[in-house]
């Protein structure tokens, strides 16, 4: 217990599991496929560089100053423009609101949509950071089961009319950590809930733009055009960390007139605005035209390490795991079969790993309710081909 006069909401969010894991891959010469991150030498430095000098010689007031809460205007112009040429109607630079990354966003959602026992549906497994965020504001946060497809739009169904939640937030494209990516009929039918239970879907989607081969179906912002009286039920969370940096802290929401307003005053008290010098540098690369050949680079890097990722894992581990080859994002989702005897308990598995000098992240943490004791995330962003064959090598001796 502590002698601090801690607020009681701490009571409902403890340490992550997943942050005692990572004190461990510290040890010398770990393969890591625990991060969520991109990877670094992928960042385009030498366009980052250019966009920041430019921002500091042609606005230095804008990029040094404080700023509007909203958001940098030049930025907000320029990421509605990113959001209409993905499909999204014309929202206009006060459409939108620029967040300290997008996981700022989602803790505005938390601050402005959540009192204590409302509940929340999320999928089965999400983004923990979410399910800790929405706990933190007194949510009692429910799993909706998914598939390779992305969240199974019956069982959704059933869930929101036994809860009746205050909001679904759902990761559609090349989800963290499921890499799934809900299909187009699927995205329909979200918006047909949405419309038939009056309730909020949040789409957080920081990863719609890392797709291997085919483009993925539109957003569900987009597809609101499509739904009629679907429009003022989304919220949607984008960021600029996957694609092209998360030190910069840019991402966005996009929300109903009045909840933006709300998100806006509760990230006044916060932060008061996002970085004015990462707003300006993000603004100018957006101007520059580069997005368009890092977002080829990027997506044809991750394209191979994935393929690599998926051949070793069939290789390695054959029947003793399951998974489904991602069509885009950073990560591969897998369940231990238990096939032949072999070990299921993915915890045990990571343990045993970390001694081969490899680690994952167990799935378990990433379930609000229901956790599959089975399940595990790879990420293939940070390693090169060789050193996923070698860390596939080693996943095989800790089996
Ligand atoms: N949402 C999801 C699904 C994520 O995976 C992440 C980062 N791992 C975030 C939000 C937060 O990203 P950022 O704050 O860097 O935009």
């Amino acid at each position: 217990m502590s002698t601090l006069p801690l607020a009681r909401r701490l009571q409902n969010v403890e340490t992550s599991a997943i942050r005692e894991l990572f004190k461990l891959l510290g040890k010398p010469g770990i393969i890591s496929f625990a991060g969520g991150f991109p990877d670094s030498a992928m960042f385009d430095v030498e366009g980052l560089r250019q966009a920041s000098a430019k921002a500091l010689a042609e606005e230095p007031g804008g990029a040094l100053q404080y700023g509007a809460t909203e958001g940098y205007e030049p930025l907000r112009t320029e990421l509605a423009a990113f959001m209409r040429a993905k499909g999204v109607r014309d929202i206009g630079p006060e459409g939108l609101v620029v967040t300290t990354g997008s996981q700022q966003a989602l803790d505005l959602l938390g601050k402005t949509l959540v009192d204590p026992g409302d509940k929340v549906i999320v999928e089965g497994p999400t983004f923990l950071a979410t399910i800790q965020c929405f706990r933190l504001y007194g949510a009692e946060v429910i799993s909706a089961p998914i598939d390779a497809h992305g969240v199974q739009t019956d069982s959704l169904e059933q869930l929101m009319a036994q809860h009746r939640p205050k909001f679904v937030y759902l990761i559609p494209t090349f989800g963290n950590p499921s890499g799934a990516l809900l299909g187009l009929e699927r995205r329909r039918k979200v918006l047909e809930l949405a419309v038939k239970y009056q309730t909020l879907v949040v789409e957080d989607d920081p990863y719609g733009d890392l797709y291997f081969g085919e483009a993925p179906p539109p957003s569900i912002l987009a597809l609101t055009n499509e739904v009629p009286g679907s429009r003022e039920l989304v919220v949607h969370c984008g960021s600029l960390s996957k694609v092209l940096s998360p030190g910069l802290r840019v991402g966005w929401l996009i929300a109903p007139h009045e909840l933006l307003g709300k998100a806006v005053m509760c990230k006044q008290f916060s932060d008061a605005h996002t970085s004015t010098f990462a707003q300006a540098t993000a603004a100018q690369y957006l101007k520059s035209g580069r997005m368009p050949g890092t977002l080829r680079q990027v997506r044809r890097a991750y394209a191979q390490r994935a393929q690599a990722m998926g051949d070793a894992l069939q290789r390695e581990l054959g029947d003793a795991i399951e998974f489904t080859q991602p069509r885009g994002g950073l990560f591969f989702w897998a369940r231990l079969t238990g096939a032949g005897g072999r070990i299921q308990d993915a915890g045990e598995f990571a343990r045993r790993a970390i001694e081969q000098g490899v680690a994952f992240v167990p799935g378990a943490p990433f379930f609000a309710t229901e956790p599959d004791a089975s399940a595990l995330r790879l990420s293939f962003a940070t390693a090169d081909v060789g050193r996923i064959d070698e860390g596939m090598a080693r996943l095989k001796k800790a089996l």
